[in-house]
């Protein structure tokens, strides 16, 4: 089969593997017909993890079930089905208490697992023509009728749809709240997608990139470029000096990369800066444990400095972490079933799997329009 596979930093390709098969009889085959390029590819794609050269990318995985193990009961050959990228096992203390990102199982030790990622188990990505996906009947959405139809939408309950109302929920947020959303990329904009579905009464969105907060305001927030100055001020100016009841950190460890000297702090001090005392922060940017690569010692070891102080002084709570997507998805996807979500709104581009290598570039380098890339295997 054709799998998108990682060379080394910034080089990716289109190869010919070994189709997966059946290891266990809990697992399924799945021939994929939509797969996404996600922020988090990117941490592998610029190198600054241990992800391995040959491994397939892809965690954002919508497709048909194509052959069944048999232990499987609930899944049928003939099933669409969309994956939370969380590989869960299904029984144990994490994925009994909801706790799917976390789960003892597939990635023992650690923190959880999910496919084509590393740290985080052996699990091959979906950025391919096939895959497998174990304990299948607890790792497989099945969807309903309009799937086919709906298809652009129901793949983002793989990832980001989740992911962004997981942030906006860290931050303890409530209905009638404000809030605001550092990062437009496509987590940022589900996250304000979520806060706008969830009753917020003001949402702000910062970045610097003119298309993607041309998105933020569609989806119904006031956009914030930071190019024009400190964004933490900014949105002080526009809330009568209070600043917002929540945050959302959507950006994460690039921050580094890309804003030289301010590092990967920059974004957590514009939350305390810019969320009320007593607010709440919920942090879904991914920060890497250990970069031995990265620009400065604080970040090799995976240390962060940012304004504890000032988030102690005003009595600031926090949440972080990978998403639990099982404990949303089936919720989120009867939004999009009635209509009320519509997270394939910002879309860029729809690609044949053969183009994935010219795509990762332009979405590592956030070239203009290029906001979220979902892959077609099979055209
Ligand atoms: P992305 O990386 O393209 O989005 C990040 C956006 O932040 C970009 O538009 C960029 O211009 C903007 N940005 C950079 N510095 C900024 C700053 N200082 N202030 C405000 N905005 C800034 O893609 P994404 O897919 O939206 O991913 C965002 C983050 O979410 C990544 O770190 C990714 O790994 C993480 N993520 C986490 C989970 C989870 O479960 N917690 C799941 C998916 C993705
Ligand atoms: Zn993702």
């Amino acid at each position: 089969m054709k799998a998108v596979v990682y060379n080394g930093p910034k080089d990716v390709s289109v190869n010919t593997i070994d189709d997966p098969k059946i290891e266990k009889q809990t697992d399924v085959i799945i021939r994929l017909t939509t797969t996404n390029i996600c922020g988090s590819d990117l941490h592998m794609y610029e190198g600054r993890t241990s992800f391995e050269k040959g491994r397939v990318f892809g965690h954002e995985n919508l497709g048909e079930v194509i052959e069944v193990g048999a232990a499987v009961d609930r899944i049928k050959k003939g099933d669409r089905v969309c994956m939370p990228f969380n590989v869960g096992c299904g029984f144990c203390e994490n994925c009994e208490r909801g706790l799917t990102g976390f789960c003892l199982t597939t990635n023992p030790g650690t923190a959880g697992a999910a496919y084509g990622f590393a740290e985080m188990g052996p699990w091959q990505g979906g950025q391919a023509e096939l895959m497998r996906v174990p304990y299948a009947d607890f790792n497989c959405l099945k969807l309903p009728e309009d799937a086919e139809e709906k298809e652009d939408d129901y793949v983002m309950l793989s990832d980001i749809f989740p992911t962004g109302w997981h942030g906006v929920e860290l931050s303890g947020f409530l209905p009638g709240e404000s809030i605001a959303i550092y990062g437009a990329g496509p987590v940022g904009l589900m996250a304000a997608h979520s806060a706008e579905i969830r009753g917020a009464s003001q949402i702000f969105v910062v970045d610097s990139h003119d298309d993607r907060l041309k998105l933020a305001e569609a989806i119904g927030a006031i956009p914030i470029d930071m190019r024009k100055g400190d964004p933490a001020q900014q949105i002080l100016d526009a809330t009568g000096g209070l600043g917002t009841d929540r945050g959302v950190e959507a950006v994460g460890y690039q921050c580094c990369d890309r804003h030289g000297k301010e590092r990967s702090n920059y974004t957590m001090n514009c939350l305390v800066k810019s969320t009320k005392a007593t607010g709440g922060i919920g942090v879904v940017g991914v920060f890497v444990p250990e970069d031995p690569n990265a620009p400065d010692d604080l970040q090799k070891e995976g240390k962060m400095a940012f304004d504890f102080g000032n988030f102690w002084f005003k009595g600031q709570k926090i949440g972080t972490g990978q998403c639990n997507v099982k404990h949303y998805n089936r919720r989120l996807m009867k939004l999009i079933e009635q209509g009320r979500g519509n997270p394939a709104q910002i879309i860029s581009h729809r690609l044949p799997l053969d183009q994935a290598p010219d795509a990762y570039k332009h979405f590592d380098e956030r070239d203009a329009g290029w906001t979220k890339v979902v892959l077609k295997p099979g055209t």
